[in-house]
């Protein structure tokens, strides 16, 4: 789960890392008002969506007056901000942060992530903040220094210091940005985060060592432990179809592509896709109907790849394992049904009693296809869209 830069900076400021003072605004008397309350001479007003980039595709914008706050406020708020994460559709502004202005002497990097090879928390750091460090990674990956927690112990001292001296913190900034990166793990490891990205993180002219942005995601399965950090789901910034999909228990993610997946185990799901791709089409989406595929799971896995738009013809690949192919091809049949299905429907079943199944989809009346393998499925769903 992902929430917004302000709300970041306030989990962050709770464990003492230093952020600008700021406030959320959602209109433009809001941010008028919130600027008020800033020590400042110079404000920061900063775009909230899901996604970076903002800097650079005008989301972040320094006013000098109250009157230029109202006036970026106003340009804002209900502006579709297109970055290189929101995809070309963008993303509607409806929150902004009103943030002291700070004065930057450098930028840096500093990012928590798990590391899924070593399978431990590991701190990464660059000189070269600000940036996108996707590219400094691609470009001048020895820039990037890397600190692999032992979670026996967690991030001890001199590892932080080891990472400040790398990426060259002045002397006698390096104890600030220590307490820095150790506040910050903290607050990694408490609220579960799968993610803490701090980008740029700042020396400022008074000698201080800031979050300026702050990207902090959390691990889903650990929410149940968290609930002050999901109470700060923004549902306007996820996708429909995936928090319909939640509500069902369905793995959903939806993709570019035209043909809608409906599968059993994730594995297989993955596998589905990669067998279409193989044979010339593109998937519309990503969809694990989970172990215990009852005809209500189906029906809702149907409506939800039929609810986008650009979905031309379905493959159901299942592996009738615990689950029988006779009832789940009763599952089909009633779900296609129900939602009269107007999209070619290719139906791979494969396990146990599958001739019942089969025999079920053949005697249905609906047109639905049955497909001899995986790879055959594939193809006629392609042949079928085109
Ligand atoms: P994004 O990563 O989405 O582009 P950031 O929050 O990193 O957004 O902001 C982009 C840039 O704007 C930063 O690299 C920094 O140079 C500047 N900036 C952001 N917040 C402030 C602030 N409070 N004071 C001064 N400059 C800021
Ligand atoms: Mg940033």
């Amino acid at each position: 789960m992902n929430i917004h830069e302000y709300q970041g900076k306030e989990i962050l400021k709770q464990y003492g890392v230093a952020v600008p003072n700021g406030k959320v605004a959602f209109t433009a008397d809001e941010a008028v008002e919130a600027a008020k309350t800033l020590n400042s001479s110079v404000y920061v007003v900063k775009a909230q969506i899901h996604a970076g980039g903002r800097g650079k595709a005008g989301g972040v914008k320094i006013a000098k007056n109250l009157d230029e706050v109202r006036t970026y406020a106003t340009e804002l708020i209900g502006k579709v901000l297109v970055t290189h994460q929101t995809g070309p559709e963008g993303k509607e502004v409806k929150r902004i942060l009103i943030e002291e202005g700070c004065d930057i002497k450098k930028e840096y990097y500093i990012g928590v992530v798990i590391d899924r090879v070593t399978g431990r928390v590991t701190m990464m750091a660059s000189e070269e903040g600000g940036t996108e460090i996707e590219e400094v990674a691609e470009k001048t990956p020895e820039k990037i220094f890397k600190e692999v927690v032992d979670p026996a112990v967690g991030l001890q001292v001199f590892q932080a210091r080891k990472l400040a001296y790398s990426i060259n913190i002045p002397n006698a900034l390096v104890n600030k940005a220590v307490k820095f990166m150790m506040s910050l793990y903290q607050a990694f490891v408490d609220k579960d985060c799968s993610i803490a990205e701090i980008n740029p993180l700042v020396v400022t002219g008074d000698g201080n060592v800031m979050a300026l942005d702050a990207k902090l995601n959390f691990d889903s399965n650990a929410l149940f432990r968290h609930k002050d950090v999901v109470e700060l789901r923004d549902l306007n910034e996820e996708d429909e179809k995936e928090i319909e999909a939640s509500k069902h228990d369905l793995n959903y993610i939806a993709l570019d592509g035209n043909i809608g997946c409906m599968v059993n185990g994730a594995g297989l799901a993955m596998a589905t896709m990669d067998i279409i791709k193989f044979a010339g089409g593109e998937p519309a989406n990503f969809l694990d109907v989970g172990g215990g595929a009852t005809t209500e799971r189906v029906t809702e896995a149907f409506k939800l790849i039929l609810s986008d738009e650009n979905v031309k013809g379905i493959f159901v690949n299942i592996f009738g394992g615990i689950m029988k192919c006779d009832v789940i091809a009763n599952g089909v049949v009633e779900a296609a049904k129900q939602v009269q299905l107007d999209r070619p429907l290719v139906v791979r079943l494969e396990g146990t009693n599958v001739d019942l199944g089969k025999k079920i989809l053949n005697e249905s009346g609906l047109n639905i296809v049955a497909a001899e393998s995986m790879a055959d499925g594939a193809e006629k769903i392609v042949s079928l869209v085109k």
